[in-house]
């Protein structure tokens, strides 16, 4: 998060692209898992409602509504092939340089084209992908993809998923790999509470397969309570998580200014392009064509989980700077 690009690596727009695919792990924290998938669509869909009740005076019940469809149609979708050809087309009318962040929902290397989409979009735009790392096809992608063309790979560490599968070597000879080749990579866990006692001994054992990695704030629910506001100040020490923009932005964004919809914008899983993630203002289709807006927004949302602006701040600054805005 933050600027995360180098200085050479200058971009006009930025999509988060939540491509529903398929994973090869089932982590028992993941929002995609099975068993979330599985349950019934209407106790699920009124939770849903009553968790975000707060929304209702920020985007309205309707708003509400058709944004809780949306996601639980995109639940549904598993996309196995991206159609490149329509992609290119997309990104080529807009004139614009763009940095594509492949993330969300499943396993970006488990798309058949995967690699045939990064060589493509990295011929003129730059990309960021979201991994678990554990994919046999990570080396083709460090042979065929130039680390100049991509500003980050962030890898999710999922420690005891990686551990029943036997997979915490393929995880760090991947993660070798790709720092060898020159690629800025990060690794991230996440702070599941079970971890708490074992956070330690984690470190200590990647450190001697020559890896770090920090730990991320989980989003959810663990033995009855709601989490990160669930944290003791002992978990947190054992995590070693401090206090970050991204957590500002989830105690208070509302009426802060936001590029959500004007140089960002997320890209669903159903293929449309809206604002963010918590807004259902549709700006186009990856396959169809995108049009942004021409001014800066102030954020309706009291607490977003995924701002925009925080996860690419060098368009943020951009777009502050073309609109006269100081903050
Ligand atoms: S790797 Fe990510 S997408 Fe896959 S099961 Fe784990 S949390 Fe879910
Ligand atoms: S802060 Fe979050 S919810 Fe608000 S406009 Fe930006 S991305 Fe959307």
């Amino acid at each position: 998060m933050g600027n995360e690009q180098k200085k050479n690596q200058n971009y006009d727009a930025y999509l988060s692209w939540r491509i529903a695919c398929k994973c090869n792990l089932s982590c028992e924290y993941c929002y995609n898992h099975p068993s979330e998938r599985a349950k019934p669509s209407i106790r699920h869909f009124l939770r849903e409602i009553e968790r975000r009740r707060e929304r209702v005076s920020q985007v309205g019940i309707f708003g509400l509504i058709k944004a809780l469809v949306l996601r639980i149609k995109e639940k549904k979708i598993r996309t196995s092939m991206i159609d490149i050809p329509a992609l290119l087309s997309t990104l080529d009318k807009t004139n614009k340089t763009f940095r594509i962040t492949l993330s969300g929902g499943g396993e970006p290397f488990l798309i058949q084209n995967i690699i045939e989409i990064c060589v493509e979009i990295t011929k003129k735009h730059y990309l960021s992908i979201n991994t678990n790392l554990t994919s046999k096809k990570i080396e083709e992608f460090c042979d065929k993809i130039d680390p100049q063309r991509v500003i980050k790979i962030h890898a999710s560490l999922h420690i005891k998923e990686l551990e029943r599968l036997n997979l915490l070597d393929v995880f760090a000879h991947n993660f070798l790999l790709c720092k060898e080749k020159g690629f800025n990579i990060e690794v991230r866990a996440v702070a599941y509470p079970k971890l708490f006692n074992e956070a330690d001994k984690y470190r200590e054992l990647f450190k001697k397969k020559g890896m770090e990695f920090t730990f991320d704030r989980f989003r959810g629910i663990y033995n009855g309570k709601e989490y990160p506001a669930a944290y003791t100040e002992q978990e947190l020490a054992a995590f070693n998580i401090k206090h970050d923009a991204l957590l500002d932005m989830l105690l208070c964004s509302k009426g802060t200014m936001c590029n959500a919809g004007y140089n960002a914008a997320v890209v669903w899983a159903n293929g449309y392009v809206m604002s963010c993630g918590n807004i259902p203002e549709k700006l186009g289709h990856i396959y169809k064509g995108i049009r942004f807006k021409n001014s800066l927004i102030k954020c309706p949302i009291m607490h977003c989980g995924c701002p925009l602006k925080v996860y690419d701040t060098y368009l943020y600054e951009k777009a502050l700077k073309e609109n006269k805005i100081s903050v």
